[in-house]
């Protein structure tokens, strides 16, 4: 189920544009708008929720499907030396949309955080 006023379901549905790298039936994988290295991608499920708290077991499962594809997106999208994999949830960790997504970064050799 979708969200129509959460900016990732307004992006898997086309509503607005981005940079898509790959989709498929349950998860979709784009340019953050907001580069924090070379390479940063967020993978969103096809499915809105907010946290990892939220899960039941579907959304466990779509979780489970997006880290086996990763690491293949990942090694065509320019981490082919190593990547970092960055899931914020709530405030404290400076969530700003809340439609569960994991950050993909490097490119590069990344920092300590
Ligand atoms: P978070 O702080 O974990 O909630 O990360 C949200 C991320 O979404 C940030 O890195 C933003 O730059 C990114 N973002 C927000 N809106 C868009 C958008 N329309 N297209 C691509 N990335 C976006
Ligand atoms: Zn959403």
């Amino acid at each position: 189920m979708l969200d129509g006023k959460c900016v990732f379901c307004k992006i898997i549905k086309g509503e607005i544009p981005a940079g898509i790298v790959y989709e498929d039936d349950k998860m979709c994988v784009f340019k953050d708008l907001e580069p924090k290295a070379k390479v940063h991608l967020l993978a969103v499920p096809k499915t809105h929720f907010k946290l990892l708290a939220e899960m039941g077991e579907e959304e466990k499962n779509i979780l489970a499907y997006m880290l086996g594809k990763i690491p293949a997106i990942a090694a065509e999208n320019g981490c082919g030396n190593g990547y970092r994999l960055i899931i914020n949830q709530g405030d404290d960790a400076g969530q700003t949309v809340f439609h569960l997504h994991i950050h993909i970064l490097g490119g590069e050799q990344l920092g300590d955080l």
